[in-house]
């Protein structure tokens, strides 16, 4: 051990790694919006019915050519 590492040694009190916190908004759109295989974003088409009140939502991953999503939503 030389004398500037000795002298680092005895400065470093202690370390951190501070990583950023992500919301759980963030993660949960990540999530939804990419393919769970591949980690592809997804393609989403929304096919709405005015009279009944409803969007079909779907979610294709081009890259493995799978559909993810396929559900339905109540306008509001
Ligand atoms: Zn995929």
């Amino acid at each position: 051990m030389d004398n500037n590492q000795k002298q680092e040694a005895r400065t470093i009190i202690t370390e951190f790694n501070i990583t950023p916190v992500r919301d759980k908004h963030s993660e949960y759109l990540e999530e939804y919006t990419t393919c769970c295989l591949c980690g592809s974003e997804l393609e989403f088409s929304h096919v709405t019915n005015f009279i009944m009140h409803q969007v079909a939502e779907q979610a294709h991953c081009s890259t493995c050519s799978i559909d993810h999503i396929n559900q339905s939503h109540t306008l509001q």
